[in-house]
C-alpha cells in the first residue's frame, strides 16, 4: 500500500473531527511529500533537529508539532513556526517556551503531557502534579504560551482492556481540566496500535507513523 491508500485508510476509520498528525520521525522529506501531495498538511516529528531541517525544505503551509519528549535549550530553534508542542511535562518546560515564543512575538500553542502507562519509562505528569501546575502564580502569568489541551501515551502492551481504561482515565482528566481552562480543546491520544481504542475513548488528535510510511529504521 502506498502513503496515500495508507492515509485513506486511516482517514476513513477515524472520526471526521479527529486531527491526524503524520508522525513523519526518521522518514526522509521525500515520504513527507508523498503524503503532503495527498493532503496530509500535519506532521509530527519527535527530534529539534530533524523538524527544523524538514520545515526549511517543505512547503510552508506545513503544520509541524512537536510529539516528543522536549529539552529545554532546544525549545529557541523552533520557536519561530512549530504549530503544537504535545510533550510538556514541567513548569519549567512551560517557562521556556513562554520566554522563546515572546521573543518572536508569538503565542505557542501546547499540551501537557499525563502519565497514564504502567510503564515508568514514560513522561508525564500525573492528576495532582497537573493541578499544581495549572494553579501556580508563574503560569497564570504567562502570556505567549496557551495549554490547548493534554496528551497521553497508553502502556505498550496487547492487553485491549488495559489500554482501553488507561485512554478513559486520561479522557476525565480531560474533562475536568476544561471546567478549570477555557481554552481546552484537544485530547492527543492514540498511535497505529492503539488509535482506534482512543477515538472510541474520547480522543480528538491521533499521533500516526509507522501505520502511514512503514516502520521505522533507527540502524
Ligand atoms: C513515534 C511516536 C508516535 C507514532 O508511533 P507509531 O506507532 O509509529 O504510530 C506517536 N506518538 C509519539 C509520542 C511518538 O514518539
Amino acid at each position: 500500500m502506498s502513503i496515500k491508500d495508507n492515509l485513506q485508510h486511516i482517514k476513513s476509520t477515524i472520526p471526521e473531527h479527529v486531527t491526524l498528525v503524520a508522525v513523519s520521525k526518521t522518514k526522509p522529506k521525500e515520504a513527507l511529500l508523498e503524503a503532503y501531495e495527498a493532503g496530509q498538511r500535519v506532521f509530527g516529528e519527535n527530534k529539534v533537529q530533524e523538524m527544523v531541517e524538514k520545515w526549511e525544505v517543505l512547503p510552508k503551509d506545513i503544520e509541524w508539532h512537536m510529539i516528543g519528549h522536549l529539552q529545554r535549550n532546544k525549545v529557541k530553534y523552533m520557536a519561530e513556526f512549530v504549530s503544537l508542542i504535545h510533550g510538556v511535562d514541567s513548569l519549567k518546560l512551560l517557562t521556556e517556551i513562554d520566554k522563546q515564543a515572546k521573543k518572536h512575538r508569538r503565542v505557542i500553542p501546547c499540551l501537557l503531557q499525563m502519565h497514564i502507562a504502567e510503564e515508568d519509562t514514560k513522561f508525564g505528569l500525573d492528576e495532582p502534579e497537573l493541578n499544581e501546575l495549572i494553579s501556580s502564580e508563574e503560569f497564570k502569568k504567562m502570556e505567549n504560551i496557551k495549554v490547548m489541551g493534554l496528551m497521553g501515551m497508553a502502556t505498550f502492551t496487547t492487553d485491549e482492556d488495559q489500554i482501553r481504561k488507561e485512554f478513559a482515565h486520561l479522557k476525565s482528566i480531560f474533562e475536568n481540566l476544561k471546567q478549570k481552562l477555557p481554552s481546552i480543546s484537544i485530547l492527543s491520544m492514540g498511535m497505529s496500535g492503539d488509535y482506534n481504542i482512543a477515538t472510541e475513548e474520547g480522543s480528538t488528535m491521533v499521533r500516526i507513523g509507522s501505520s502511514i510510511f512503514g516502520s521505522r529504521n533507527y540502524s
